[in-house]
């Protein structure tokens, strides 16, 4: 098995044998919010100039198509405060017609959903994470800072009247929300979404401590076990999710644990930066610019030859730690950057 064709329609596959058939793309490292575990209040942000735009977003998201990808999420930041974000979504929506693409799907905060849930069905998304990590309107203000819980509901309301399904993410934050978990999760399954729990990343700097905020989800799982029964089931989505059903709610629960527990064997995915720099694994440094070759030419080559190179050099895995001692984080760029 060769990487180095220089060619479209050549799947990739990585030295370790996994497809990557699931890109993320992160669209913008701008947010409508200010999330205690992800950003510090006072962020800077790139200049606009480093930013792929939605012509170059269009453009590399067709060649990852073109190689295979079968599964595009489009996150950030935020990724619906970019502007003019549905010309993106209008034109990605074409590999879908033509069956390249299997899902074009959105991670978001839900701020925004209200205005574009229409238009994004329209676009062909029918799944959507919208992040929430309380309903209670002040401890929202107090993680998000910026939020409006009752925005980002009538967002969750819009979309699903849109027909689009909403799963809900968590982010477990031991001693802000964890009394919250088995409320979430009944608010959730009573309206027919799905809840996943996430275990806090040390990714980028941010004005806390990351060990005061660390919760093993296997504890979350044992606390719920307690008054729920959780039924071990094989439901995937192509992401690292592993489900539950629940007995007495009927609904799934999800649980990302990239921190207690390996999710690497299966990953079958990379993430593109809004600035075009590909990474192989959201645990480790390693990564690639594709916004250097897209911008040299208008012919695609160097962007095939680009993601060819850097699929072959796909790491086995990642090894996250929070140092305790320092408080730094392992990794030194904010999921923002990266995208979720
Ligand atoms: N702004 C959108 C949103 O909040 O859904 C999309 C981008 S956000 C970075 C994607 C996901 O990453 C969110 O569910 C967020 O809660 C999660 N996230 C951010 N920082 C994290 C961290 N340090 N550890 C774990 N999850 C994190
Ligand atoms: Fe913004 Fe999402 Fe990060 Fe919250 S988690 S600050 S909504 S990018």
């Amino acid at each position: 098995m060769s990487f180095h064709h220089a060619e479209p329609h050549v799947p990739m596959i990585d030295p370790f044998g996994r497809h990557v058939t699931y890109l993320r793309v992160s669209v913008t490292d701008r947010c409508d919010f200010r999330c205690v575990y992800c950003m510090a209040e006072n962020m800077t942000f790139l200049p606009k100039r480093e930013i792929l735009t939605l012509e170059e977003l269009d453009r590399v998201c067709s060649a990852f198509v073109d190689k295979g990808v079968r599964k595009l999420r489009i996150t950030g930041g935020e990724p619906l405060v970019r502007k003019d974000i549905m010309t993106l979504f209008r034109g990605l929506s074409r590999h879908l017609d033509t069956g390249h693409l299997e899902e074009l799907t959105l991670t978001t905060n839900g701020s925004q959903l209200a205005r574009y849930a229409d238009e994004l069905h329209a676009c062909g998304v029918r799944r959507i994470n919208v992040s929430i990590d309380t309903i209670d309107p002040d401890r929202f203000h107090a993680i998000t800072r910026w939020g409006d819980l009752t925005k980002v509901l009538d967002g969750v309301d819009a979309a699903r009247r849109a027909g689009i399904h909403v799963k809900i993410n968590m982010v477990a934050l031991k001693g802000v929300n964890e009394d919250e978990i088995a409320e979430m999760m009944v608010w959730a399954h009573g309206l027919g979404m799905d809840l996943t729990l996430i275990e806090t990343m040390p990714l980028g700097d941010i004005d806390g401590d990351r060990t005061e905020q660390y919760l093993p989800l296997s504890l979350v799982r044992a606390r719920l076990r307690e008054r729920f029964t959780l039924d071990e089931i094989d439901y995937r989505t192509g992401g690292p999710s592993r489900y539950v059903s629940v007995r007495e709610t009927g609904g799934r629960l999800g649980f990302i644990t990239p921190m207690t527990h390996n999710f690497c064997e299966s990953c079958n995915r990379v993430r593109l930066t809004c600035t075009g720099t590909l990474y192989m694994c959201l645990g480790q440094e390693d990564a690639a610019d594709l916004r250097a070759p897209m911008r040299s030419s208008e012919a695609n080559d160097a962007l095939y030859t680009a993601i060819d190179e850097a699929i072959g050099r796909k790491p086995k895995g990642h090894d996250f730690i929070i140092d305790r001692r320092r408080n730094k984080p392992s990794l030194g760029r904010h999921m923002s950057v990266t995208g979720g």
